[in-house]
C-alpha cells in the first residue's frame, strides 16, 4: 500500500515532475499555499493552470489561503533584497510550516514541497526548514532534490506537453 504524502504545490509546472517522481511510492494530497504570488490575477492564472493539470494526474487536492496582506507583514523589512536573500528564505519558511502544519492537520505524515525543482531555490535551506517543521509537527520531510537527474527540464517538458501557463517570474512583485 502506497504511503500518504502531502505535496506543497508552488505552481503547475512545478507539479508536473515532481508527481512523477513521488507517485510510484506515494499517494499525493495536493496544497497549494502561495499568498507570495502578486497581483491576484496572476495568482488566479496560476491556479487555473493547476486545475488544468489536475484533470490529468487527478490528485486530492487543497487550497490554502491567499492572504497576501499577511505574507507582507511576514517579509516587512526585507522587501528590497535580492532574489535568493532574507525575503525568500521568510516566504519558503512561511510556506513549508503552513504545509507542515496542514500534512499533521490532515494527519498525513510525509510531505514535501515542489520549490526544491526550481534551480533559482536554494535547496539545502528548503531541507533544513522542511525537516526543522517535521519535527515540530511530528511528521517527516522528504528531503528530495527534484531538479535531480534532469527534473527541471523534465518538468518543463512536461509543462509543454499538457499545455500549461508557464510564468516568468516567481511569485511576488518586489523581486
Ligand atoms: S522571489 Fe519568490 S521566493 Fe522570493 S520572496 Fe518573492 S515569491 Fe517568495
Amino acid at each position: 500500500m502506497k504511503k500518504k504524502c502531502l505535496l506543497h504545490i508552488c505552481c503547475a509546472p512545478c507539479a508536473t515532475q515532481t508527481i512523477e517522481c513521488l507517485n510510484s511510492e506515494y499517494s499525493i494530497t495536493g496544497y497549494f499555499y502561495n499568498p507570495n504570488i502578486e497581483p491576484l490575477a496572476e495568482y488566479n492564472l496560476r491556479l487555473d493552470a493547476l486545475f488544468k493539470l489536475n484533470s490529468i494526474v487527478n490528485i486530492d487536492l487543497f487550497i490554502g489561503d491567499y492572504d497576501n496582506r499577511y505574507w507582507r507583514k511576514v517579509i516587512k523589512g526585507f522587501e528590497n533584497d535580492k532574489e535568493g536573500g532574507k525575503r525568500c528564505e521568510l516566504c519558503i519558511d512561511l510556506r513549508l510550516k503552513n504545509a507542515a502544519y496542514f500534512a499533521s492537520a490532515l494527519k498525513i505524515k510525509y510531505y514535501t514541497t515542489t520549490l526544491s525543482i526550481s534551480p533559482y531555490k536554494n535547496y539545502e535551506l528548503i531541507k533544513t526548514l522542511g525537516e526543522q517543521y517535521a519535527k515540530e509537527y511530528n511528521i517527516v520531510f522528504i528531503a528530495e532534490d527534484f531538479k535531480k537527474n534532469g527534473g527541471y527540464k523534465k518538468s518543463i517538458e512536461l509543462s509543454k506537453k499538457y499545455e500549461l501557463y508557464r510564468q516568468k517570474y516567481c511569485g511576488c512583485k518586489i523581486q
